[in-house]
């Protein structure tokens, strides 16, 4: 059998669990290895380790951190190839996509390299006579992040450079669909000279989520996954006190209105809703056709999906990788049918896709593209998660907005059009965390931050930018005064300025 994919803990792997999970290559449905799956036990031992890093690393000189952040950045860089392959061989997805979310992941690394700038706080002299206050931004000790299948080096470099840049020590429960890159990051930490014990790993399924959740040496929690988990790690967290932000799952809408060019929105409704099989939080899942354009566009579409190349995700002629697990397939796939049933037309099945290599076993379902789907069909409702795409008409520029506003989740959102005019209005009045105007999937620059509305997010700090530091770090505010020698005798009243 394949690899075994340990935890990484005070610096080297670390085996525990007793409980262990199969890891399959989604492209042949073969069995590629196992994963350990940690427990409480574990993760008492990371955040033992992690804890006992923190006065060391809150300590070390912020000069210091940034250079081993630099070495970082040009490590991961350097092996970028090399975690694109091994991200593809379990998610599935294909490797220039993969590389793809490595280069997102290093902009954080880059952003958190600047940390002596992002820690800078504030002073006001004299605010009183001979009086100074300033605000400093300190760590929070041991930071804890939980993430998801779909973009396994990603999420975690959305939390962790930031986190540790701030001077705290992390503990990582990364998927256990996708664990292997985790670990390859955890060495790539310690070849750039990062104290053992400030980067752990605790390989894991709810088990290690739940012993997270309940340790009283963690402060504070990030989440990224399904809305369902994110709410009720959010109240989990902060029941027990801690700091947490939970983002969860989307239902991406793109309206296109009639003034748009239609050959540029095919484009990119097939580009954003079936990059990574559709396996993205920022997949386009709905278009929102205004009339007139409705067939016009689903015929665009319908063309551009026949030339689609499905294959391996190590296929260089591959488009679109398998889905992640066998199951997932066929929850996706269930789907086409009862949206027939519920009265969608079923434009294409992906099911009869033909995949490169025609390889025996895997995940495969090609794209899918549904239309006349309303709003009160599954394949509407639900967060599908796969290559499927469902065309809801809209007869104006309103209902197309009532349908975005009124829908639980609030992620991302595009519109298309010509009108800068419209464009302005969507961006003022969507109820939506991340807009794209003529840019289908608007995933924000590390300087910015990344977090959805609703249901898509529970918590106030969204992910990296400045509000990532914001969520790694408190605020504490002095008040000092060095007073003249002259002794100004005993005052009883309330300090006020003057
Ligand atoms: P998931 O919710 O099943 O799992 C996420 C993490 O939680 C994993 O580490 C998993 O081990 C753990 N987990 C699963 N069930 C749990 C439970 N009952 N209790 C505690 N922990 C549990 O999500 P997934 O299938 O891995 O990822 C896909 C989902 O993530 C989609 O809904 C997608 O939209 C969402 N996602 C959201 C964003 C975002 O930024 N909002 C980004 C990426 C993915």
């Amino acid at each position: 059998m394949g690899r075994h994919v340990s935890h990484w803990i005070n610096g080297g792997p670390a085996t525990g669990g007793g409980r262990e999970k199969d890891l399959y290559n989604p492209a042949t449905g073969t069995v590629s290895g196992a994963v350990q799956l940690g427990g409480a036990a574990e993760v008492d031992t990371a955040v033992a380790a992690a804890r006992s890093a923190f006065p060391g690393w809150r300590d070390t000189p912020l000069g210091r951190r940034s250079a081993i952040l630099f070495r970082f950045r040009e490590l991961v860089r350097a092996h970028r190839r090399e975690l694109a392959e091994t991200i593809s061989a379990e998610h599935g997805k294909v490797i220039s996509d993969a590389e793809g979310e490595v280069a997102r992941g290093l902009e954080v690394v880059e952003f958190a390299c600047g940390i002596p700038h992002l820690l800078k706080g504030g002073f006001s002299e004299n605010v009183s006579t001979g009086v100074d206050a300033y605000s400093i931004h300190q760590p929070l000790g041991v930071v804890a992040g939980v993430t998801p299948f779909n973009f396994p080096a990603m999420v975690p470099m959305w939390m962790f450079p930031i986190a540790i840049a701030c001077g705290n020590t992390f503990v990582l429960k990364p998927s256990e669909k996708v664990p292997s890159v985790t670990l390859r990051l955890a060495e790539l930490w310690a070849e750039a000279g990062l104290p053992q014990g400030v980067f752990n790993v605790v390989q894991g399924d709810r088990d290690a989520v739940d012993a997270i959740l309940e340790h009283p040496d963690i402060s504070a929690v990030s989440f990224v996954g399904s809305t369902p988990v994110a709410r009720d790690v959010y109240t989990a967290a902060a029941g027990r006190g801690k700091r947490v932000q939970a983002l969860g799952g989307a239902k991406n809408h793109m309206v296109v209105l009639p003034d748009s060019d239609l050959d540029l929105a095919a484009d990119a409704a097939v580009s954003a809703g079936f990059g990574s099989a559709g396996e993205r939080c920022m997949a386009v899942s709905v278009v929102v056709a205004v009339d007139p354009v409705g067939d016009g566009l689903v015929e665009r579409v319908r063309q551009r999906l026949e030339r689609l190349r499905v294959g391996p995700g190590d296929d260089e002629r591959s488009e679109m990788g398998p889905l992640v697990t066998d199951d997932h397939r066929a929850r996706v796939a269930s789907y086409l049918d009862v949206a027939v049933t519920e009265g969608a037309t079923l434009v294409r099945d992906g099911r009869n896709h033909p995949v490169l290599g025609q390889p025996q076993g895997g995940f495969w379902l090609g794209p899918c593209l549904l239309d006349h789907v309303t709003s009160d069909m599954s394949c509407y409702r639900d967060e599908i998660f796969g290559p499927v795409l469902s065309v809801v008409r809209a007869s104006s520029y309103s209902q197309a907005l009532d349908l975005v506003n009124s829908s639980p989740y609030g992620n991302g959102t595009a519109i298309f059009t010509r009108d800068g005019g419209a464009a302005r209005r969507f961006q003022n009045e969507v109820q939506v965390g991340m807009v794209g105007i003529n840019v289908p999937i608007p995933v924000p620059m590390a300087f910015y931050s990344f977090g959805g509305w609703k249901q898509s997010m529970f918590g106030d700090s969204h992910a990296h930018g400045t509000e990532g530091v914001h969520f790694y770090t408190r605020t504490k505010a002095v008040t000092s005064r060095w007073p003249d020698p002259t002794p100004d005798g005993v005052s009883l009243g309330f300090p006020t300025t003057g």
